[in-house]
């Protein structure tokens, strides 16, 4: 068996969404998944032990919204049983959260990124066109109650709409323990009009934050996990992260693959080209799995975010 530099698997458990940011809009998607298309538990299962037998370390469980897929804390369990594995985390949008994150933990989830781009109550209302501020900050703090080894709140920033809140969003960090991550708004040239929307850079963004702590100290990025590079605050006690997916180019050092919830397995984000594992699952054909899961690694390389396709669309793809 030959292993592979590709450690962390982004898996999308649902493409549908109980949000509809403005700048990821599912709900004008013309088709959602059926329950016959989505992969079933068994399924993916199989897609994930035949990873870690190739090398990969950590689980992502994303979507669309991964709280909303039926019996999830099954999957979870299950996953958590390949002992190959070091690390199960999970991307949510906070609604459901707080019903599930002692289960989760539970279950052997280490670590949740909540999304959350406004503190904001009207705004996030704008933004998410559902009114739940509040369930999204008490799920956020319960989480890291509950005693989750990370808790991270992934921020896009966006030009005019949140980029008065970046000191906010590090100081409402810092009082709680929670690891503010700052993303890089990419268009996704999907559906929705993203094109109106304008990135604040990462360098734009550490300047305002300089600005009021002074020199911020790199301390690097995790291990098995994505390209996120953290900082250390004179002073404060809590990392905060930067994701620059537009001004950097971090491609050649990337580790992650994505798997969608009806099998698609992508070497990238920005790649059209995938290779569909549901197929030859379900003729319980191993031998094709393996050789297709084969042929994704040795193509990684070949795709980054300059193959960029017409449109991706993140609630299908995890993000
Ligand atoms: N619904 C969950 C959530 O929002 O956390 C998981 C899926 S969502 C597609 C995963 C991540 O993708 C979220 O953190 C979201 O903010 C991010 N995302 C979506 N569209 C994006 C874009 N155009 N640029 C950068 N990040 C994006
Ligand atoms: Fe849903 Fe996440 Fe997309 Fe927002 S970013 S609409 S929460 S999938």
């Amino acid at each position: 068996m030959k292993f592979h530099p590709y450690t962390y698997l982004r898996l999308s458990v649902i493409d549908q969404c109980n949000f509809n940011c403005f700048y990821c809009r599912p709900s004008l998607r013309n088709h959602f998944l059926r329950d016959d298309e989505r992969l079933s538990f068994p399924e993916m299962l199989s897609i994930v032990r035949c990873l870690a037998d190739y090398g990969t370390k950590h689980i992502r469980f994303t979507g669309g919204e991964p709280l909303l897929r039926a019996h999830l804390l099954d999957l979870v369990q299950e996953i958590s049983s390949v002992k190959e594995l070091e690390c199960l985390s999970l991307t949510t949008n906070g609604l459901l959260l707080s019903s599930f994150c002692r289960a989760l933990k539970d279950k052997g989830v280490k670590k949740i990124n909540v999304s959350l781009d406004t503190l904001k109550k009207e705004r996030f209302r704008r933004l998410t066109g559902v009114d739940a501020f509040e369930k999204v900050r008490s799920s956020l703090l319960r989480v890291k109650q509950a005693g989750l080894e990370v808790v991270k709140l992934n921020c896009i920033i966006i030009k005019d709409f949140n980029d008065d809140e970046i000191l906010d969003f590090v100081a409402f960090g810092q009082t709680h323990g929670i690891e503010v991550r700052f993303i890089e708004y990419f268009q996704t040239q999907a559906r929705c009009d993203a094109s109106s929307f304008v990135y604040l850079s990462t360098d734009e963004v550490k300047e305002i934050i300089r600005n009021k702590y002074g020199t911020l100290e790199l301390l690097g990025s995790d291990c098995h996990a994505g390209p996120a590079q953290y900082y250390h605050l004179k002073g404060e006690e809590t990392r905060v992260g930067f994701i620059s997916s537009v001004t950097e180019f971090f491609c050649g050092a990337c580790n992650r693959l994505r798997l969608t919830s009806d099998g698609k397995l992508y070497p990238c984000l920005h790649s059209a080209y995938h290779v569909d594992l549901r197929k030859p699952l379900r003729e319980n054909d191993g031998a094709r799995v393996r050789a297709l899961i084969e042929e994704v690694f040795f193509d990684k390389k070949l795709y980054n975010k300059f193959y960029c396709p017409e449109s991706i669309e993140m609630s299908r793809m995890g993000g």
